[in-house]
């Protein structure tokens, strides 16, 4: 019998296995990974922080203050990945570390102002909708430009990147070009950031199906639940 440990560390293997191949093919620093652990137990999320991993992703705002509650003894980086409704944000401004999914000015402003000073700044990515999908939401990358120039500004929020989760496709080359085009896009923001503002350096993009993809494409954070956990029910 295998416990559930040591199936967690073989796919913990195997997820670093599979960053540090196309790292070395792509001679590149391996990025950070974010392991997403939506729907699983505050146990599942201590098993794979006993193996080492340090920022965990979260989606639904109750349920990831929920497990905290049960890790505070534990110096996990929470990252909030998922839908923000704008009633929400206090929560969201206190008790985690990133935010990957601002997809309109207002949170921003909204998370800014709750921010509490005694903390560090929020570090923040904008949520690109790169392949313009009525189902998903993100900032086009229109109004990418703009949006990112204004939040930049904003006191408590440290604007870092942005992400994007791009529609399915099955095969690596078809894969790459999204995250490439959200790479040319950060270039460009950086570009036209005004001066005292420090550059983009986050791209946060590729999941458990593509992050050969998405690393090839300069990614900087994967976001993996699946490779990790198993399936979710
Ligand atoms: C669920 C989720 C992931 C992880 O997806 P897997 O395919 O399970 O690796 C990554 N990013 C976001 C925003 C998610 O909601």
């Amino acid at each position: 019998m295998i416990t559930y440990e040591q199936q967690i560390a073989v796919r913990l293997e195997q997820v670093i296995n599979r960053m540090t191949n196309i790292c070395q093919q792509q001679q590149r620093s391996s990025p950070m990974l974010l392991a997403v652990s939506k729907t699983r137990a505050a146990d599942e999320v201590r098993t794979l922080l006993n193996a080492g991993v340090k920022n965990f992703g979260e989606n639904y705002l109750q349920e990831a203050l929920d497990k905290q509650q049960q890790l505070t003894d534990s110096n996990i980086c929470w990252h909030f990945i998922g839908p923000i409704q704008s009633n929400k944000t206090r929560p969201i401004a206190e008790h985690f570390d990133w935010v990957h999914s601002i997809d309109r000015i207002k949170l921003a402003s909204r998370l800014s102002k709750q921010r509490p000073p005694t903390l560090h700044p929020l570090q923040v990515c904008l949520q690109i909708n790169i392949d313009n999908e009525t189902s998903k939401s993100g900032f086009s990358v229109q109004e990418a430009v703009d949006a990112a120039i204004n939040i930049s500004q904003l006191p408590q929020l440290q604007l870092r990147g942005l992400m994007c989760i791009p529609e399915k496709r099955h095969h690596s080359p078809d894969q790459q070009q999204p995250f490439a085009n959200l790479a040319i896009l950060m270039a460009t923001i950086n570009q036209r950031l005004p001066k005292n503002i420090p550059p983009l350096d986050t791209l946060s993009m590729g999941m458990s199906n593509d992050m050969e993809a998405a690393i090839t494409e300069g990614a900087t954070i994967v976001r993996i639940g699946t490779a990790l956990f198993g399936p979710r029910q």
